[in-house]
C-alpha cells in the first residue's frame, strides 16, 4: 500500500455534516483521519474500499460534525454550578458571585474548574471556547493539556478581583499573561474588560492598546440587561455598544457577549466594525435578562455566535442545548 493511502482511523456509517460550501450532509458517510487531520470525506462504501486495512470506528446512529465553538464562557465556574437560582443578573453577580469569588477563587480553583469544564465540553462536541475569568493562565494551561482551542481573556475591572487589588495590577497581569502565551498554536491569550458598568474609559482604552500591540481580539460583556442599557444611556449618553465604540473597544476585533438588548443602531455599529456578538440563550433566560434578537443579528449581517456563559448561570456547557 502506498504511504498516502495509509490512515490512522476511519469513521464509518455516520451522518456526516460537512459544513462545506454546498452544506452537504452525507447520510451514510465516512471520514478518514491521518496524523490528526481529515484527509478524506465521502460515502462509507467508497472510503471503506479505498482504506480496506484502516482501523475503523462504527458511527452508525451518530452524527459526525465539525467541533462546536462555545463563544462565551467562564469555565472555572463549574465549581460554582447551582450556587444560586431565581435571581436577576445584578443581584446574582454583585450579591452572590463577586463575594463568593473573592473568598474562594485561587489558581487551584481555576485549574480544577477548567479541567472539569473541558471534560464536559469535549463530551458535548465542543472543541473551542472563548473564556473570561481570573488567573487566566490556569485556564490556558488546563485547556492546552486537554488538547482544546481557546481564546483566554484575563478579566480586568475597576473593582478588586481575586487576582488583582486594582485595575492597574489587572492590566499588568494581563500583559504578563499575554507575553507568556502569545504565539501558542491553540491558545490565544488576551484581555477581557468585564463590562462598561464595572470598568472605566481608561481600562477599555488600555485593553484596546494591548490587543492592537499583539494583534489580539478583545472580549467583553455588552447590553446583557435592559437596566444596563438604561443606566448606560443615563450615565454615558450612549448604549453599551455605543460606549464601547467610543472608548476604542471596536478598533480591534471584538467578541461581545450577550447583546440581548442591542438596538438597530448597535447592529449597524457591529456590522461596520466586524464585532462578533454572542448571545447565551440559557444564561440569558436563567438570569431573566431576556431573549437576544438573534434573527435580526443575522438579517443585519452581524457576525453571530452562541455561548453557554459560565456554568453558574447555565447549569451545563452543552452547545447543542444553546443551538
Ligand atoms: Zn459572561
Amino acid at each position: 500500500m502506498r504511504e498516502e493511502e495509509e490512515i490512522d482511523l476511519l469513521l464509518i456509517h455516520g451522518t456526516v455534516v460537512t459544513m462545506d460550501a454546498e452544506q452537504r450532509v452525507l447520510m451514510e458517510g465516512a471520514v478518514a483521519i491521518r496524523a490528526g487531520a481529515i484527509v478524506a470525506v465521502g460515502p462509507s462504501a467508497e472510503l471503506a474500499a479505498r482504506y480496506p486495512d484502516a482501523p475503523t470506528h462504527d458511527c452508525a446512529g451518530c452524527a459526525i460534525i465539525p467541533g462546536l465553538i462555545n463563544g462565551h464562557a467562564h469555565v472555572p465556574m463549574s465549581l460554582l454550578r447551582g450556587l444560586v437560582a431565581d435571581q436577576q443578573l445584578d443581584v446574582w453577580l454583585f450579591g452572590y458571585m463577586f463575594p463568593v469569588e473573592s473568598t474562594f477563587v485561587t489558581p487551584e480553583f481555576v485549574r480544577t474548574g477548567t479541567q472539569l469544564s473541558c471534560a464536559e465540553m469535549i463530551r458535548g462536541g465542543t472543541t473551542t471556547f472563548v473564556d473570561m475569568y481570573y488567573f487566566e493562565e490556569e485556564v490556558a494551561r488546563a485547556a492546552d493539556e486537554a488538547g482544546m482551542r481557546a481564546i483566554c481573556g484575563q478579566t480586568v475591572m475597576r473593582l478588586p478581583t481575586p487576582d488583582a487589588a486594582s485595575y492597574d495590577e489587572g492590566l499588568e497581569r494581563s500583559r504578563r499573561f499575554i507575553e507568556q502565551w502569545h504565539g501558542h498554536p491553540r491558545i490565544v491569550p488576551t484581555i477581557a474588560p468585564h463590562a462598561p458598568y464595572t470598568c472605566t474609559d481608561t481600562i477599555y482604552r488600555e485593553a484596546a492598546a494591548l490587543c492592537r500591540q499583539y494583534g489580539l481580539p478583545m472580549t467583553t460583556h455588552l447590553s446583557e440587561t435592559a437596566r444596563e442599557v438604561q443606566e448606560s444611556r443615563a450615565e454615558r449618553d450612549a448604549t453599551p455598544f455605543g460606549y464601547a465604540a467610543r472608548v476604542g473597544a471596536f478598533d480591534v476585533p471584538c467578541i461581545a457577549a450577550h447583546g440581548v438588548h442591542a438596538t438597530e443602531d448597535d447592529m449597524i455599529l457591529m456590522r461596520e466594525h466586524g464585532v462578533g456578538v454572542v448571545p447565551c440563550p440559557t444564561s440569558n433566560l436563567k438570569l431573566a435578562s431576556g431573549i437576544a434578537p438573534f434573527r435580526r443579528f443575522l438579517e443585519a449581517g452581524v457576525r453571530t455566535g452562541l455561548g453557554t456563559d459560565g456554568p453558574a448561570s447555565n447549569d451545563d456547557q452543552d452547545m447543542l442545548t444553546e443551538i
